[in-house]
């Protein structure tokens, strides 16, 4: 029997792929880990990009160790935590914790650029533009993101969404950390999370032991964390595919199946 494209018999189209890119260990599973999970969770191929190994943390035990070590174990957490998320592969670049924004702009682009093509992705995830806790690291991978988007050409690359948090949980946090949040007309994908893609989150979060201070603090603000995490927000960033409508549930929505 001769096999059509997309039949049994044919060549199957490549799974729906997203690429997430990062700053440092721990933002994945912090920022929208409920999301990775959930698609991980339907058999989509989910990537993790990280630039740095965190050795500039400051939560908690960080601050007691050295850098080596401290980038040592978080290496570490970030592979247990992208195993709980269901992650199809991660890496870390190894740049320097808070200096991203003095790398090389093209050099930062062309990482992203190489990810790009060995995914080929069809979405991009990376923070909101204001990089949610204005992070400089945060704000610089977003910019290399963006170029990065706009000079590919792999083909099946569709859009990017950048996480964010409401300012409803933005607004407890302040005026210890100075949050941005995601204003209400940017969001243009709101992913509800299921229970078992919320125990998933907490486990990566988990993972993260040396970071764990941070989910004490999260407890503190907001008590029960399930009852603010019952979705994650995305502004759309860039796309070259039109979503079907302003506000999605689903961020393949509208690309080919
Ligand atoms: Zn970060």
């Amino acid at each position: 029997m001769r096999g059509e494209p997309g039949t049994l018999f044919g060549v199957m189209r490549k799974r729906r792929t997203i690429l997430a890119v990062f700053a440092h260990p721990d933002d994945e599973a912090y920022g929208p880990g409920g999301t990775l999970a959930h698609y991980a969770m339907q058999g989509d191929a989910v990537h993790l990009l990280t630039f740095t190994r965190g050795e500039a943390g400051s939560l908690g035990v960080s601050k007691e160790l050295e850098p080596d070590e401290l980038a040592r174990l978080r290496t570490i957490e970030l592979k247990v935590a992208s195993e709980a998320l269901g992650l199809s592969s991660q890496k870390i670049v190894g740049w320097p914790d808070s200096g991203l924004a003095s790398m090389p702009f093209e050099d930062g682009v062309g990482v992203v650029g190489d990810a790009l093509r060995l995914h080929e992705p069809d979405v991009l995830i990376t923070f909101h533009r204001e990089g949610v806790s204005r992070h400089p690291d945060h704000t610089t991978v977003y910019g290399w993101v963006m170029e990065a988007f706009a000079r590919t050409d792999v083909k099946t690359v569709a859009r990017v969404y950048g996480w964010g948090i409401l300012e409803e949980l933005c607004k407890p946090q302040r005026p210890e950390r100075d949050m941005a949040s995601i204003p209400q007309d940017e969001i243009a994908a709101r992913i509800p999370l299921s229970e078992e893609a919320y125990q998933r989150k907490v486990e990566s979060i988990h993972a993260h032991v040396t970071q764990i201070t941070f989910f004490d603090r999260l407890k503190e603000w907001f008590g029960d964390y399930r009852s603010v995490n019952d979705a994650e927000y995305f502004e759309l960033a860039a796309s070259r595919v039109p979503q079907p409508q302003p506000v999605v549930d689903d961020l393949f929505a509208g690309l080919p199946a």
